[in-house]
């Protein structure tokens, strides 16, 4: 895997800026505000994406702020100018979910996924702008989806991962109903300061645990365990080189106003005296594709390669995670071109190592 790949595999698009919520452990910067994309600005992502769309499977992420907080009528004017090849697919905190949200997904083919941190107990970060908890708010939009037989995905925030969470965690997701679960443990980014510094032992047990609880009763696509459970297979067939992709996905975020930020949507909104705002164009000057062809050469950007090389050279891990992500290396470390964050830490390293401590814990006395 060397340099950036010209065409993504997905697009993520910024239909507002704004969030109905204001969970403690969020990154985005402009969250209080409205700031909705101009359907100028999908009309030219369009342009870009609906030939890439009949060519292959192709997607595009309605992230936010919440979309949904962008109203049916502006998210139907924006998703107009994309072909029919196009899948679409919207991450929401589900407060603003109902009936005629739920018939728009239908009438768009839109695929949902719910942020939401598991039981009452474990969404205390997840409150409303006044300050008080989302949970119910959240569980009556899930409770519309499932009325409606909307199939979705779940995002969880593990902010304290530990023993004994993982099991109470995955029995909850199955009883949800979710037929994808995604776990992510906090991480610094954004405005979003807190120190993601976790105890080594007590992430690598949560992650065991998890891989426990999920062979007990596999039926959600748990993300994370099945991505290192495919990378264990390929390294034991001898073929884990294969894996990774030959060219970085650029994973471009078009921003509410337009502008592109490839490799990590968390640094949309945000400028540094060094990097500028790090974006590498804006689609209503230049077309997408050609942003994404010299994206490389957006400085940062060759600063986060070099680090990538970095990390190959000296990560035993660096086949299952391929270099990190570029935003963990900046909030974390200041630079693109460090290796080892406390993200990659908590989330790919002792992924693995939890992993191979439910294997070990397992295996066959026999064998
Ligand atoms: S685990 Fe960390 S140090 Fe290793 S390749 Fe990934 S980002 Fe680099």
């Amino acid at each position: 895997m060397r340099g950036i790949a010209a065409v993504p595999s997905y697009v993520v698009m910024q239909p507002t800026t704004l969030c109905n919520l204001d969970c403690a452990y969020c990154y985005l910067p402009m969250r209080a505000a409205d700031q909705r994309m101009p359907v100028a600005v999908a009309e030219a992502v369009a342009a870009a994406v609906n030939p890439w769309a009949a060519a292959g499977r192709f997607s595009v992420v309605w992230h936010g702020g919440e979309p949904l907080a962008a109203g049916r009528k502006h998210l139907a004017a924006l998703l107009a100018p994309f072909g029919p090849e196009v899948e679409h697919h919207v991450q929401t905190n589900a407060t603003l979910i109902d009936d005629a949200w739920c018939a728009f997904f239908a009438e768009h083919g839109i695929r949902v996924s719910v942020s939401v941190d598991g039981p009452r107990e474990r969404n205390a970060e997840r409150v409303t702008r006044g300050g008080r908890p989302a949970y119910d708010r959240i569980l009556a939009g899930v409770a519309v989806l499932r009325r409606h037989g909307v199939a979705f995905s779940a995002l969880a925030v593990v902010s304290r991962p530990a023993p004994g969470l993982a099991t109470e965690l995955y029995d909850y997701f199955l009883d949800l109903g979710c037929d994808v679960l995604g776990v992510n443990i906090e991480e610094t980014e954004g405005v979003n300061t807190r120190t993601n510094a976790r105890d080594p032992a007590a992430v690598t047990a949560f992650w065991a645990e998890l891989v426990g609880a999920w062979r007990r009763d596999p039926r959600i696509h748990l993300r994370e365990v099945e991505w290192s459970l495919r990378y264990a297979g390929a390294v034991l067939a001898g073929a884990a080189d294969d894996l990774l992709p030959r060219r970085l996905d650029p994973i471009p975020t078009v921003a509410h106003d337009g502008s592109v930020v490839v490799l990590s949507p968390e640094l949309a909104g945000f400028t540094d005296p060094r990097y500028g705002d790090f974006s590498s164009g804006n689609v209503l000057a230049t077309p997408l594709a050609e942003i994404l062809v010299d994206a490389g050469r957006t400085p940062w950007v060759g600063e986060f390669l070099a680090g990538v090389e970095a990390c190959r050279s000296s990560c035993p891990y660096f086949g299952f995670c391929g270099g990190g992500h570029a935003a963990n290396r900046y909030f974390e470390l200041g630079r693109f071109d460090g290796t080892e964050t406390e993200h990659c830490r908590n989330s790919k390293i002792r992924l693995l190592e939890g992993v191979l401590e439910h294997a070990r814990d397992h295996e066959s006395p026999a064998a």
